[in-house]
């Protein structure tokens, strides 16, 4: 596991990758992007800088005059980063976030790749019900399915937008806090992506269950260090139609309390591993143009995770 992280050779035309956050120590990123790297034969090596709030200026002017290629935008950074961006992709506009920057002529530019690390296991999934509209013939669209999305932080609104692009028939989010909820939804009403969002408070989830076809949990519940909670219970789980997917955004532990409860209940699952998967190989495939190996990045993600 260790090879994979270090690059063969360091010389004067390596070129560098790299993520900012704080905290940073634990992102899982370096491991995967440079184990991509090693594979491709890529002259780069990928590194994780703490970068503090107040400091985000400073950094992107830094990495600007070091000549770095391009980097990836963790927590606490992903709206602050885009004020200092001379570009920013509509989508990243539209979520409110940006993970992935890029060098361009008049400076750095920013996009979201965790919409299509969001969208990206759905499209994979194979079953027949859950192919988007435009390829399906006389099976249940994506738009007859209702998504119902708990917890409305940064990952709920890369969640809104890959459902809002599956075109889902009907997008619910649930949160805790009606004052937070309620910015949400403001949030979308201008939106070219999700106008038409709705939101609930927690105790109106069990109305929602019967008919929800996609539940996706973007809550902390069940992550280490709480791995014996779940934002649904068994009995919830059970008004759920059996075709339903449930979807957690949590890699670790995978799978999650919830995850567990929904395939006892019969339901397909997903857990967060193959999001953070498909976003870093999206970020990778626009800082050096060449296809992502995505298998690799999977395989050293499982690895360094202890699930290979
Ligand atoms: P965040 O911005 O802090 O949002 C967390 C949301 O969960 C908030 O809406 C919060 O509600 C809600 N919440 C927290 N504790 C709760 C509780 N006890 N009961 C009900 N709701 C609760 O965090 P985030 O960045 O969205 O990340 C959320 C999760 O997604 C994390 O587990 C993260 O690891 C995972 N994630 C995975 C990927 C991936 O690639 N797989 C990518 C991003 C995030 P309040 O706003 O009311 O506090």
């Amino acid at each position: 596991m260790v090879a994979l992280d270090i690059p063969l050779s360091i010389t004067g035309k390596t070129q560098v990758l790299g993520i900012i956050g704080d905290p940073i120590a634990h992102s899982l990123s370096p491991p995967m992007q440079n184990a991509a790297l090693r594979a491709l034969g890529w002259d780069g090596i990928y590194v994780p800088f703490p970068v503090r709030a107040a400091a985000v200026d400073t950094a992107l002017a830094g990495l600007w005059a070091l000549g770095v290629v391009g980097f990836n935008v963790t927590i606490p950074h992903k709206q602050a980063v885009m004020a200092a961006l001379a570009e920013v992709t509509p989508l990243a506009q539209a979520v409110g976030a940006v993970n992935t920057v890029w060098r361009q002529e008049q400076g750095w530019a920013g996009t979201n790749t965790d919409v299509l690390g969001f969208v990206a296991p759905l499209q994979d999934w194979g079953h027949e019900a859950l192919v988007p509209e435009s390829s399906l013939a006389g099976h249940l669209p994506w738009s007859q399915r209702r998504a119902v999305i708990l917890g409305n932080g940064g990952a709920a609104r890369a969640a809104v937008a890959g459902c809002s692009q599956l075109h889902c028939g009907e997008i619910w989010v649930v949160g805790r806090d009606r004052n937070k909820l309620q910015s949400f939804a403001e949030s979308w009403q201008d939106s070219p992506l999700c106008p038409t969002l709705q939101v609930a408070s927690w105790d109106q989830l069990p109305a929602l269950l019967p008919e929800t076809t996609l539940l996706v949990n973007t809550t902390p519940l069940g992550m280490h260090p709480r791995e014996d909670q779940s934002p649904v219970s068994p009995q919830d789980l059970a008004q759920l139609p059996s075709d339903a997917i449930a979807y957690d955004l949590i890699y670790t532990p995978s799978p999650t309390q919830f995850l567990r409860w929904a395939t006892e209940r019969g339901l397909h699952t997903i857990d967060g591993v193959e999001m953070l998967v498909q976003q870093g190989a999206a970020a990778l495939e626009i800082w050096i143009h060449q296809p992502p190996p995505i298998a690799v990045m999977r395989h050293a993600l499982k690895t360094h995770l202890g699930l290979a």
